[in-house]
């Protein structure tokens, strides 16, 4: 717990140390108080002005307009040009990923000849990044072949080791037979699987529950896999559905009964279909929601976690099938998320970082939410108060409120009027500790 002090500014010693799942120190702790001249704390519709936070330990005690600091508190005033913000959720990551650029080898390279220490390395960097970019938690969406690495990156940020978001972890993920890579070696070659695969309600209940043992906070399903577009017309994508609804069910019974939630890869099509009538709780990427999916999702209360950037990248060469279909992707992407907005889908901010190289801004994804129509407090929203409500942590994370961890960034000017200030972040604590100031 002690080595993290050593990564700390002298001046800020005096903040708490302490691990997200450890004990508070028996001894009171004191008080420091950030000074905001503008805050935006994740559940107001408009940015709050002269406002005083208190923190004590690694919480916030108190939130009050004005007035003057109490006695013996340490400040942080953080100066009238920045707007200060709970610490930023990205509900949708792979840590262990390094991007899937084909120079360099794409997604395959990082299976067949990385050590898992090398990963492990390269994820301790991306946990840093998404930190220094403001992200204070993460759901990371599955280790890519890595397999329980994240329950060990987890912790390792816990104890204090490495500076890291707080995470939230699915460990393999799931999929069927022919439902993920590594796919076309030699069929006499035993190759890994990005994924823990299986088939029938029994095998997935059973992989499961492994997966739940092994220290998964949710479980992650891929319910479609390959997809391509119609012959008959180039905008219109297909998608390969993976579990059959008997099998699905069986997931998301055996998760909901440990408590946990179900996030589910769909594309579109059937398996979407099979996802929210097996009771999935996230729909990651939806990219083509027909009509019924929406209102089954806003009937079900089911999270919508769009990533949009990620399908603007890297698109093959116009009128190859790849091609073809990188671009009905974006194209039907757009349409949905539009439509899912105006009927009041459940919207959490993800990315796909990682399927992204983590050198890229995370804050990307805010401009294409923007762009598509969505306003920019509710872009904001998605990263906070609503991304804490998917992870069942409303009112604890992604918020400025008494009760709340003191995970608290400040950015360059006003986001609420101009989203791209989330890309300049200036202050960083996360767990009452400060990264950056
Ligand atoms: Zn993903």
């Amino acid at each position: 717990m002690i080595r993290r002090a050593t990564i700390l500014p002298a001046v800020l010693s005096c903040l708490s140390v302490t691990g997200f799942a450890q004990k508070p120190p028996a001894a009171p702790e004191k008080v420091t108080v950030i000074r905001a001249a503008n805050l935006i704390d994740g559940v107001s519709d408009k940015p709050r002005h002269n406002v005083l936070i208190a923190l004590r330990g690694n919480k916030i005690e108190n939130v009050k307009d004005g007035g003057a600091p109490p006695a013996g508190a340490m400040v942080i005033d953080l100066g009238p040009e920045v707007t200060v913000l709970p610490g930023l959720i990205d509900t949708h990551t792979h840590i262990f990923l390094q991007g899937e650029d084909p120079a360099e080898g794409g997604y395959d390279i990082q299976l067949l000849k990385h050590p898992w220490s090398f990963r492990a390395a390269r994820a301790t960097v991306s946990v840093r990044r998404a930190l220094e970019q403001g992200f204070t938690t993460l759901r990371d969406l599955e280790t890519e072949g890595a397999g329980y690495g994240d329950v060990g990156l987890k912790e390792a940020i816990n104890a204090g080791y490495i500076p890291g978001p707080r995470l939230f972890v699915v460990t393999r993920a799931i999929s069927t037979t022919g439902g993920y890579p590594l796919e076309g070696y030699n069929p006499d070659i035993v190759v890994p699987k990005g994924a823990q695969l299986g088939d029938g309600p029994v095998e997935l209940r059973k992989i499961t529950r492994q997966q739940l043992d092994n220290g998964a906070d949710w479980i992650k399903v891929y319910m479609t896999h390959r997809s391509w577009t119609d012959p008959k017309d180039d905008k219109k994508l297909v998608s390969q559905p993976t579990l059959t609804l008997e099998e699905i069910k069986a997931v998301t019974d055996e998760a909901h009964g440990w408590g946990k939630k179900v996030a589910c890869h769909a594309y579109g099509g059937i398996g979407l279909h099979r996802a929210l009538d097996g009771g999935c709780d996230s729909i990651e990427h939806g990219l083509d929601l027909d009509d019924a999916a929406i209102t089954q999702m806003v009937e079900q209360g089911t999270w919508y976690v769009p990533t949009i950037t990620v399908y603007y990248g890297d698109w093959a060469p116009e009128n190859t099938p790849d091609g073809k279909r990188d671009r009905a992707r974006a194209f039907v992407h757009e349409a949905s998320f539009k439509k899912a907005l105006k009927s009041g889908v459940k919207i959490a901010f993800g990315t796909d970082m990682g399927g992204i190289p983590w050198t890229q801004p995370i804050a990307q994804e805010f401009d294409y939410m923007v762009k598509f129509g969505m306003a920019p407090m509710d872009a904001i929203k998605s990263a906070t108060s609503r991304a804490a409500e998917l992870l069942n942590m409303k009112g604890e994370l992604g918020v400025i409120a008494p009760g709340g961890y003191a995970d608290i960034i400040a950015v360059a000017g006003d986001p609420s009027a101009n989203i791209d200030a989330l890309k300049n972040v200036r202050f960083i604590m996360k767990n009452g500790t400060v990264y950056r100031h």
